[in-house]
């Protein structure tokens, strides 16, 4: 019996241990720290072996294959000592992938790839197809194996793909690359940049990438590297021979010689950036040869994921939008440039190193007033002093909520966007979006 070592009894930890006890391996999970009391469940319920707050070499060092939680760094002492046996460890993606034939679309990218992930799995699934989604949101891809589905839309951080070897999906998305998690790559914005590729990596002409045309990040590495997949660019600016692109307000899919025209007038995700996940998605779909009313209609009714510039509540004629996610400059550029009124912007966090140049024009021209919402707001205050009339600071969210209410005039906005992540108040960013849409209904 080959023994499999699961490091990191989380999600895709206790997947991964559960797939792998059913297709034969002994099995132990260990996790250097605690085990929520559900997963703990299910590993003694299945009678896997695990241990917590700790990891004990000489039951790790045993391993015949190690999946690694993707929140653990190769630097952690048993990760190393593994590399150093030449035990290989791998992802949980490239563990579970083995035991699927089914078709894989792979989604990754610095921003969009839950809403994308989320997009595409909802038109497949309005087409009928029997289709899973999961990877890094909700379902771990091993946890959804057994299902055996058709498809399977997996959303993949780089980490995930860091793992990989084989991993080899059908279709490949990625939705841009800015920088982002670089205390992990050494600082080095090209590692990044090469493990979000890593979803390409074992792709041949038969297989597809679709990627946005207009970030030059992706095109200059598609143009130095040698990446043999059929690729599918996706752009708001250019016509393309081959690819997704827009034509007054329709977007139209090429490939090969087919033809596909959807009218953009109707997509229920406001923004710039959700008319680029839009197109990813239907070019997916079109790819699986989908039915373009389908992929209209599916756009049409989509409801936008929970902190993605989520419309909250109106009050007093004040629309209240929360963008939690928004957790780096790139996302907030999005969500204020999608802004068609003047808005009250809250803003601030734990700032990763932001460079904010990019949002000068959109702060200039359309935000009233910020308030800033970090521990340490300096940066922010440096930023953005001269461009508001009105900049404040508080720790508070019901107190950043009720000083937006305040300020906003009617037909104005208030929007949480805070480029930055979100530690240093709140749990996490979906705590600060909660927080947020409480504030607001106590209003
Ligand atoms: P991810 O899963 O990659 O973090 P999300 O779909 O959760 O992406 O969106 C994260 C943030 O980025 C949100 O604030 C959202 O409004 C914004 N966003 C969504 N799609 C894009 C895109 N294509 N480009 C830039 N920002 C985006």
């Amino acid at each position: 019996m080959k023994r499999l070592v699961v490091l990191g009894g989380g999600e895709s930890g206790v997947g991964t241990a559960l797939l792998g006890k059913e297709k034969g391996f002994e099995v132990f999970v260990s996790d250097y720290g605690t085990l929520k009391k559900e997963y703990k469940d299910v590993l003694i319920h299945n009678e896997i072996d695990w241990e917590e707050e700790k990891h004990t070499p000489s039951k790790i060092l045993n391993a015949d294959v190690v999946m690694k939680s993707p929140g653990i760094s190769e630097q952690v002492a048993i990760v190393k000592a593994l590399l150093e046996q030449q035990v290989p460890v791998l992802s949980e993606i490239e563990f579970a992938a083995q035991f699927t034939e089914a078709n894989i679309v792979g989604i990754t990218g610095s921003n969009g790839k839950t809403t994308t992930t989320m997009m595409t799995h909802h038109i497949l699934h309005q087409a009928k197809l029997n289709v899973e989604m999961g990877g890094n949101i909700g379902d771990s891809f091993a946890g959804l194996i057994e299902k055996n589905p058709d498809h399977f839309v997996l959303e993949l951080s780089s980490f995930q793909l860091d793992g990989v070897r084989k991993f080899r999906p059908h279709i490949a998305v990625i939705t841009n690359i800015t920088p982002d998690h670089l205390d992990r790559y050494d600082h080095k914005f090209e590692n990044y940049i090469a493990s979000k590729f890593r979803i390409t990596m074992n792709q041949t002409k038969e297989d597809i990438l679709i990627y946005d045309a207009d970030d030059e990040v992706i095109n200059s590495y598609i143009q130095t590297h040698d990446i043999q997949s059929t690729l599918m660019p996706f752009s708001l600016t250019k016509i393309l021979e081959q690819g997704t692109f827009l034509r007054q307000e329709e977007i139209i899919i090429k490939y090969k010689k087919e033809e596909n025209i959807m009218p953009t007038t109707n997509l229920a995700l406001e923004g710039k950036h959700n008319i680029k996940n839009a197109m990813a998605a239907a070019t997916v779909a079109h790819l699986l040869k989908i039915r373009k009313d389908t992929i209209r209609e599916s756009l049409e009714c989509f409801q936008g994921a929970e902190h993605r510039l989520e419309n909250v509540l109106k009050i007093n004629k004040v629309q209240y939008i929360n963008d939690s996610k928004a957790t780096n400059v790139n996302a907030t550029y999005f969500a204020l440039e999608s802004m068609d009124a003047p808005t009250v912007w809250i803003v601030g966090g734990v700032d990763k190193g932001n460079d904010y140049s990019a949002l000068f024009p959109f702060v200039n021209e359309k935000v009233k007033a910020i308030i800033c919402l970090g521990k340490n707001n300096e940066a922010l205050f440096h930023n953005f002093e001269h461009m508001v009339e009105i900049m404040v600071e508080t720790q508070y969210m019901s107190e950043a909520v009720k000083i937006a209410y305040n300020i906003a005039a009617a037909g104005e906005n208030v929007l949480l966007s805070p480029a930055c992540a979100s530690f240093d108040l709140f749990k996490n960013y979906e705590d600060r979006g909660h927080q947020f849409k409480t504030a607001v209904r106590a209003l």
